[in-house]
């Protein structure tokens, strides 16, 4: 028997951060402000900033570090509501707390995006947003940034796991009054932990600069893009000095090292993903009782895993599906089946008064997800493809006997 494609590892950091990383080590110097100037970290940010087309960039312990700064950049008054997505990470709602705000929820339709009718009605009695690409799939920004727009509503946009993917030609990240990017592990880059966020705006980056830990005049050696418009930086930061609390959430040269070595690797990583879940996504499509959702027209995505919906099953069949693809050898997670799931909302019960959301819990309740890495071959998907056509075929051609009886 075939062995099913191994989905867990990550790829190996390029050779090219060791000479780096060697030289850290000897000399110590982990700390990105220790060095007078262009530190890796220093120099991560002005190449994410430029890969991206934004001015600014600020490197963070993490995506939550990110978005919890990104709402104090705001400077949101105490309780202020700030809407989410029903269907994303609790590391998102778990930011919103930690900003002293409150998190509301808003529906999200089977096709994992965000609800338009339940945002626009939610929207007014909210002062923030934070729009999670959940999985990589994109909401309609047009829609959503037209809304926001108009009420005078900043968006933070949570890409943590969207690198690489545009709308109408543009950067995820960049739509938005702000954008969040996760180095955890799953995505794209992977330092172990890091995050980083993305902002046209001098005096919301100076804010998160300091708050992100630019003790005394540490600021002075953060750079804008290009240097070009550092003097709207300067300018923004001297008129924070000593004004903000200084929450250290900064990010290691080390870390940085790691990621700077995998930046040339985006653009391949983001083809075959797309390669690897366009394929698999056209043969599991071919199953009565499995949906791909489509993706939106402006849409051009960067997967690393695949979602998909089961259709006319029961709760018990969608259980045995998810067994039949383990047997199979394919880890599928159904996100609302599987115990004290971190993405399924009923489990945020850290918020108060913890709402019901009738669609996107039926959505959680069928939709399966799936590793799918950049690195895989045609053959290995192929291998997927055919275990989760199979093992829906296990489930729903015993009931279909069943059933006849
Ligand atoms: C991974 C992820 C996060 C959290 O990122 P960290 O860097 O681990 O804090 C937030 N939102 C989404 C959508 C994610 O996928």
């Amino acid at each position: 028997m075939t062995l099913p494609p191994n989905v867990y590892d990550a790829e190996p950091i390029p050779e090219a951060a060791r000479a780096e990383v060697e030289r850290l080590l000897s000399s110590g110097d982990l700390f990105r402000y220790t060095a007078p100037e262009n530190a890796p970290v220093t120099l991560l940010e002005t190449e994410f900033a430029e890969m991206l087309g934004t001015k600014y960039a600020l490197a963070v312990s993490s995506c939550s570090a990110a978005l919890f700064l990104s709402l104090k950049a705001l400077d949101l008054p105490r309780d202020a509501r700030v809407l989410i997505p029903g269907f994303t990470f609790a590391a998102v709602p778990s930011s919103v707390v930690h900003a002293d705000c409150q998190p509301v929820l808003c529906e999200v339709g089977e096709n994992y995006r965000i609800d338009m009718e339940d945002f626009a009605a939610k929207l007014q009695s909210c002062q923030a947003v934070i729009i999670s690409h959940m999985r990589g799939h994109t909401s309609d920004m047009d829609a959503i940034m037209e809304l926001c727009d108009a009420a005078g509503i900043p968006v933070i946009e949570d890409a943590a796991h969207s690198l690489g993917t545009t709308w109408h030609g543009r950067n995820i990240g960049t739509i938005g009054t702000i954008g969040c990017f996760s180095f955890q592990s799953y995505k794209l880059l992977n330092s172990g932990e890091g995050g980083i966020l993305v902002t046209d705006d001098a005096d919301l980056v100076a804010r998160a600069i300091i708050m992100s830990g630019a003790y005394e005049h540490m600021w002075k050696k953060h750079k804008a893009r290009h240097g070009e418009n550092s003097n709207d930086l300067i300018e923004a930061l001297e008129r924070w000095q000593n004004q903000l609390p200084l929450y250290n959430l900064r990010l290691s040269n080390l870390s940085a090292t790691l990621i700077r070595a995998q930046i040339p690797e985006v653009p391949r990583r983001v083809r075959d993903g797309r390669r690897n879940h366009d394929h698999t996504a056209a043969a599991i499509s071919a199953s009565p009782w499995i949906e791909v959702p489509a993706k939106l027209a402006p849409e051009e995505r960067a997967p690393d895993s695949l979602q998909f919906n089961l259709v006319g099953l029961s709760d018990a069949q969608t259980l045995a599906f998810q067994q039949a693809a383990g047997k199979r050898g394919i880890k599928v997670q159904v996100f609302g089946m599987s115990t004290d799931n971190a993405r399924a909302f009923w489990n945020w019960q850290f918020i108060q008064d913890l709402p019901e959301l009738p669609r996107t819990r039926a959505m959680l309740m069928r939709a399966c997800d799936c590793r799918l890495p950049a690195r895989l071959t045609l053959e290995d998907c192929d291998l997927i493809a055919a275990a989760l056509v199979g093992a829906a075929e296990d489930v729903m051609n015993g009931a279909i006997t069943h059933a006849a009886e």
